[in-house]
């Protein structure tokens, strides 16, 4: 493995593709998280957005070497800020101040924020759960990340999975483009995909409850719903009687059209969030 998933993007029409998909507007702030040796910062830099006037990058890059290198190639360029730093410890405090500026070139408005990333594919597992959780999202995410786990991410029934319950949770994905790894210098192991989120702007419920309750949804995957929930409260409800609580989630289930026998992965994500609303209290604490 290449230090910091070191895996340079060479093809530009990749490259373009990426920045296609971010749909530059004027004003836009975008935050990329490892620039390498900036290609994609600079076709970012040229690509003129709707509107007119230019755009601002912040770009965060971990590695000593390529920060010293990139401050160099874009020290003329006001408009681009570089960060060294791990992008996972920096995001969420440097999206808050972003969307807090009060700077006049830029915006303090959510809608402008824009992450872009050709990024190591060892963050991605973490930095969906950072951006997941960040109280205020960016409009749009575009990342290339690892093609089976886009495609994991994207699933719909009869594939659903914990992780595409987890992302779909909070943004819309949609995989634009594939990247082979012949595209990449040196070369990968797998191929990538490029895969664009749009956040929604509210949650439709609670997410403390939504991940405890795909967690239980998703335990074992090869059970039905019925028996992944009941053998989630089955220890806990000692007091009560099992066979009760047995009925009463074939009923909640029943309620919302979801046949109790079949399997998690057959469910969309419109039941998945519709069933931790109603059920996820009772089975958690029944
Ligand atoms: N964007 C460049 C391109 O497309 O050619 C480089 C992509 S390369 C797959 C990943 C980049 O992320 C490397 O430059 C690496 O040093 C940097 N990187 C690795 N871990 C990082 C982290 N935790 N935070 C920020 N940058 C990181």
């Amino acid at each position: 493995m290449t230090k910091l998933g070191q895996h340079f993007l060479l093809n530009k029409k990749k490259i373009g593709k990426i920045v296609e998909a971010l749909d530059l507007k004027s004003g836009d702030v975008v935050i990329e998280i490892g620039p390498g040796h900036g290609e994609l910062t600079e076709s970012i830099k040229y690509h003129p957005p709707v509107g007119g006037s230019s755009i601002k990058i912040i770009a965060i890059e971990k590695d000593e070497n390529l920060a010293d290198f990139l401050r160099e190639k874009f020290s003329q360029d006001k408009n681009i800020e570089i960060i060294e730093g791990d992008a996972l410890k920096i995001l969420p405090n440097l999206v808050n101040s972003t969307l807090r500026t009060s700077d006049v070139h830029w915006t303090s408005d959510v809608q402008k924020l824009k992450i872009v990333g050709n990024i190591p594919y060892y963050i991605t597992g973490y930095l969906f759960r950072i951006l997941g959780e960040l109280e205020n999202k960016p409009s749009l995410i575009v990342l290339t990340i690892q093609k089976e786990v886009a495609q994991r991410i994207c699933a719909k029934p009869p594939k659903m999975n914990l992780l595409a319950a987890s992302a779909q949770f909070w943004a819309e994905p949609k995989i634009v483009g594939y990247v082979p790894k012949k595209d990449f210098r040196p070369a990968p192991k797998v191929d990538s995909a490029i895969i664009k989120l749009k956040p929604f702007a509210t949650a439709s419920c609670s997410s403390d409850k939504y991940y405890k309750f795909i967690k239980i949804l998703f335990k074992q995957p090869r059970k039905t719903i019925l028996n992944n929930l009941v053998a989630s409260i089955k220890h806990q409800v000692v007091s009560t009687g099992y066979q009760a609580s047995r009925e009463k989630i074939i009923k909640k289930l029943q309620e919302i059209g979801v046949d109790p026998q079949a399997r998690p992965q057959n469910l969309s994500i419109e039941q998945i969030k519709e069933l931790s609303k109603i059920t996820a209290i009772d089975f958690l604490a029944a």
